[in-house]
């Protein structure tokens, strides 16, 4: 089949080419060019800040009506850009919100003023039935790849033989390494998203592109005499959050994604939105494929690629403006190249590369494409971050939870500059998706910070001679049968005297996120605890340094250091502590927040489920697993230990007992639209206040929010409660 080319779309859609007419002279004109990196000029940021400031007015605010919405909205998505594409937010999360809060809640009153690009749009939209398929306007071809200098100069030679040209203008930007998406903006508004598909046909995922904030879904395009654009980019999630989703998932249970690409491409087809919003998606478009124009004429900025990218910057995108490059002949292109390549680590997202192309869109259309790959423009690739190896052997590791983990040991193999030997294949389950057997020639990868996986089983070299992996059924260490719950992939060592865990729970309580004992690293512990020095937590503070001195051979500088660090962790604070205890779930969030609501540690013995379950994100499985872990008698045991030896279980809890609020009871119901619930809470307790789990005769206040329920019912029956609105509670606090 005939592959479109651009050229002849716009033949089909009986527009003139507006490539035809421009020169080479206009071309060379364009030589460097620098860019003005701002897509608001200073002028418009200071006219949306004092318009912010307006609507924010703590006293009188500006009042909401059909003939500001607009300029409400606007100073929206002058934020999200600031925040999203330019990373430099200029108010804070809660100033955004609440103005975000206004527009939502008069938008609900006046459904008919919503327009389908009010910022409000990006939410809501519920679970997708399924993903339509699309037609391109242009088809999304691959790019040929390059791998070293001699195949940029080979490229580079035959452009210019098919140019006729003796030197060349490129540009330079990074290859992202995500899921490829086009966009159709129509009349100003975002009209579809779709995926690449097979390069012809893809998924229109517009529902889910509405989630993410760097993709404008209007721009004044037609101000530059645009109608129709077909805009190409990808969509990535950055290195943090992509470490983030990992650790949420091996928290679950679930074994990890080998790379942000499988994140970015497998949130891109959930039918979920509010799942995919959560995925903090980024997007980065990068090429303009199709322009309809409203009236023909030659315009500056549609004559280069890299004007292209500057309009769309102007217009909102996030384009690669910051990190494109555009430069004259090959050699500064290769120069670039390898100065970015030194840069990959410290970018905050992944690349696997850099595109480079012809600039000049004209050139473009003359040097046309092959059957597979456009000519102008060609792929470098980074060396690479993925190996293959072979799996030798397995070992099963007991964590400090019982959790045994099958550890692959592999032919030792350079990756992106690590060397690695053993890599987890997480559990069972795992095993079998990826179809390993010992002996396996296998690919693995690195993503960045990101703990290397593997990504495939290289099965079709297989010669008969590989063997199954064996799961053990009794602990590799203490040798007592392992159990596996039906709703876990993991089998689990339940004897909790199990030397495997005693030996991890040390080495967690005294790592650098919890008690941070410094001096006292995995191998000492390891060593001590052979040796019969360290035996459980609480022996840390009763260590025998005589002992050490003769048995290690350790001089008094090392002693003198270990014992200083010792003695220093017994001040730290509540939250390191519950971290440290290692009890399932709680991660440093969950602790800092169990922290905030406890003056002791054995607060928490007193707290139940329900309790716990008031706290910030703190669910069923986090509440069970607390109360659990205090209601062991050993576990208190171990505590009261702790507090013997002098280790601190006193925290911090907020002053209650001056305040207005003194001895007065509260409950909120219902999402606030202000506040977060947490810190509404927090404001009550800080005057001495008390929140109540549920509605009795003991409730003072109930304070309501929005879509209120079964509490607001239960308390209308009981006179003595006082029922607030938001604004009356915040009135309350002031008085
Ligand atoms: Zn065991």
């Amino acid at each position: 089949m005939e592959i479109a080319r651009w050229q002849d779309v716009i033949k089909v859609f009986g527009i003139k080419s507006f490539f035809e007419n421009t020169t080479f002279s206009a071309f060379l004109f364009l030589t460097l060019f620098l860019y003005n990196i701002i897509m608001y000029s200073k002028q418009q940021t200071i006219i949306l800040q004092e318009q912010t400031k307006e609507w924010l007015e703590s006293n009188n605010p500006k009042k909401l009506d059909k003939n500001n919405i607009e300029e409400l909205r606007n100073i929206l998505r002058f934020h999200e850009q600031r925040y999203y594409v330019e990373n430099d937010s200029l108010i804070s999360d809660y100033e955004y919100d609440k103005l975000y809060k206004v527009l939502e809640n008069y938008e609900k009153q006046h459904t008919d003023l919503i327009t389908k690009d009010s910022p409000t749009q990006r939410v809501g939209v519920g679970l997708i039935k399924d993903f339509p398929k699309t037609q391109h306007l242009v088809p999304m071809l691959s790019l040929e790849n390059s791998y070293d200098e001699l195949d940029l100069l080979d490229w580079d030679r035959k452009v210019k033989e098919l140019s006729g040209l003796s030197e060349i203008e490129y540009s330079i930007e990074p290859k992202f390494d995500g899921a490829s998406i086009s966009l159709v903006y129509e009349n100003d508004l975002l009209l579809r998203g779709v995926t690449r598909g097979d390069g012809e046909i893809g998924d229109d995922i517009t529902p889910n592109i509405f989630q993410i904030k760097s993709i404008p879904l209007s721009a004044e395009f037609s101000k530059h005499n645009i109608h129709q654009i077909e805009i190409r980019g990808e969509i990535l999630i950055n290195k943090e959050n992509f470490k983030k989703y990992n650790e949420g998932l091996i928290e679950e249970g679930v074994p990890p994604l080998a790379n942000p690409r499988n994140a970015a491409a497998g949130s891109l087809r959930i039918k979920d939105t509010s799942i995919v919003r959560k995925r903090n998606l980024e997007g980065f478009l990068y090429h303009v494929s199709f322009i309809s124009k409203i009236k023909e004429n030659i315009q500056e900025e549609t004559k280069t690629h890299s004007s292209l990218l500057k309009l769309l910057w102007d217009l909102g995108f996030r384009s690669p403006q910051k990190e494109l490059k555009v430069v004259s002949g090959i050699q500064a292109v290769i120069n670039e190249v390898n100065n970015f390549e030194k840069q990959r680590d410290s970018l905050p997202y992944e690349i696997d590369g850099m595109v480079i192309k012809v600039n000049s869109i004209d050139l473009q259309e003359k040097l046309g494409m092959t059957s597979h790959h456009p000519r102008w423009a060609i792929a470098f690739k980074f060396k690479a971050r993925q190996a293959s190896s072979k799996l030798m052997s397995v070992e099963f590791q007991v964590g400090r939870t019982g959790a045994v983990t099958p550890v692959a040991k592999i032919q030792p193999v350079s990756v992106g500059g690590v060397t690695v030997s053993s890599i987890s294949i997480h559990n069972e389950e795992y095993i079998k998706e990826k179809n390993l057997k010992l002996g396996d020639s296998i690919l693995i990868e690195r993503s960045g910070d990101v703990i290397p996986q593997i990504v495939q089983s290289l099965t079709a070299t297989r010669n008969g001679s590989e063997k199954e992996i064996i799961f053990p059924i009794e602990c590799p260490v203490c040798k007592q049968p392992l159990s596996k719950s039906d709703d876990e992939a993991v089998w689990r060592c339940v004897n909790i005297n199990c030397n495997a865990q005693i030996l991890e729970r040390i080495i967690h309580f005294a790592s650098k996120d919890a008690m941070d004992i410094k001096n006292l690293g995995d191998a000492g512990i390891k060593k001590f605890f052979q040796k019969g020095l360290l035996i459980d937590i609480p022996s840390i503070y009763e260590f025998d340094f005589n002992a050490l001195k003769e048995i290690e051979g350790l001089g008094d500088k090392s002693i003198s250091n270990l014992k200083e660090a010792i003695q220093k962790s017994k001040h730290q604070p509540m939250h390191r502590l519950i971290y440290a205890l290692g009890i399932r779930f709680v991660g440093e969030t969950t602790a800092k927040t169990l922290a905030q609501h406890i003056e002791s540690i054995f607060d928490l013995q007193k707290m139940n489920e329900e309790e716990l379950m008031k706290l910030e994100d703190v669910g069923v499985k986090v509440a069970k697993s607390v109360q659990a872990f205090f209601q062991n008698k050993d576990n208190l045991s171990m505590l009261k230990k702790l507090e013997h030896l002098g280790v601190q279980i006193e925290g911090k809890k907020q002053e209650k007992s001056f305040g207005n609020l003194k001895g007065q009871t509260f409950l909120f119901t219902g999402t606030l639209s202000s506040i977060k619930r947490s810190d509404a809470e927090e404001m009550v307790e800080s005057q001495g206040g008390i929140i109540l789990g549920g509605v009795s005769s003991k409730l003072n206040y109930l304070i309501t929010g929005e879509d209120a329920g079964s509490k607001l019912e239960k308390a209308r029956k009981i006179p003595s409660i006082k029922i607030l609105s938001e604004e009356d509670f915040k009135k309350l606090l002031l008085n």
